[in-house]
């Protein structure tokens, strides 16, 4: 069972992807609710409300603790939560969870959102997908525990840290289930691959 961060922002859309997948999922709104799930999404929305709402009912030391032992998948500003610096922001309380450095709507405004060509790598596999960027982050910095796993143009949109995941973009909202699926219905697997390395 697959939990959604449903606090705030476009979870339902994720939600649509992992009930094609046929992966059971759960919305989580109290932070005794991790104790049910093997996996967190945190979505994209706006990362000030997010955080405000998470503060709100104790959820930041919770997630830490989780992602401890479980894989979770931020996109947008759900990564921007994960991340363990923001350039243009001090006012939030970030999870550190990826050791990246983050600039928020790095792009501009809401009208300058993009589809971007990503380009990405992963277990020695390259392939190209077409994915909407709206008022995203830039990853401006990344520590020595991060993997680079995708990019647009120049920029840095895909990172891991063992079994966590996050992305500058949208993939549930272009139907990209690649992400959801490798992270999810591969846990086992992205365990030892994590051990392993
Ligand atoms: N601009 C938002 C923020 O800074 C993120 C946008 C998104 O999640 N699509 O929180």
């Amino acid at each position: 069972m697959i939990g959604i961060l449903a606090l705030q922002g476009n979870y339902q859309a994720h939600i649509k992807i992992l009930i094609g997948l046929k992966i059971p999922v759960k919305e989580i709104r109290y932070p005794d609710q991790l104790i049910d799930i093997d996996g967190l999404i945190i979505p994209g929305g706006e990362s000030t409300t997010i955080n405000d709402l998470m503060k709100r009912v104790g959820f930041h030391d919770e997630i830490k603790d989780f992602s401890l032992k479980k894989p979770i998948l931020g996109t947008c500003a759900g990564l921007i939560m994960m991340s363990s610096l923001i350039r243009n922001d001090n006012q939030l309380s970030t999870l550190g969870i990826l050791d990246i450095e983050v600039c928020r709507n790095a792009y501009g405004r809401q009208a300058d959102s993009f589809i971007g060509n990503v380009n990405i790598n992963i277990n020695e596999q390259a392939f190209k997908i077409k994915a909407p960027f709206i008022r995203a982050p830039k990853i401006i910095s990344v520590g020595k525990s991060i993997d680079v796993i995708a990019k647009c143009n120049s920029d840095i949109v895909v990172v891991r840290s063992g079994i966590h995941f996050g992305l500058t973009f949208h993939p549930e909202l272009s139907d990209i289930a690649f992400f959801h699926n490798y992270i999810f219905t591969k846990k086992n697997e992205l365990m030892k691959e994590n051990n392993a390395a």
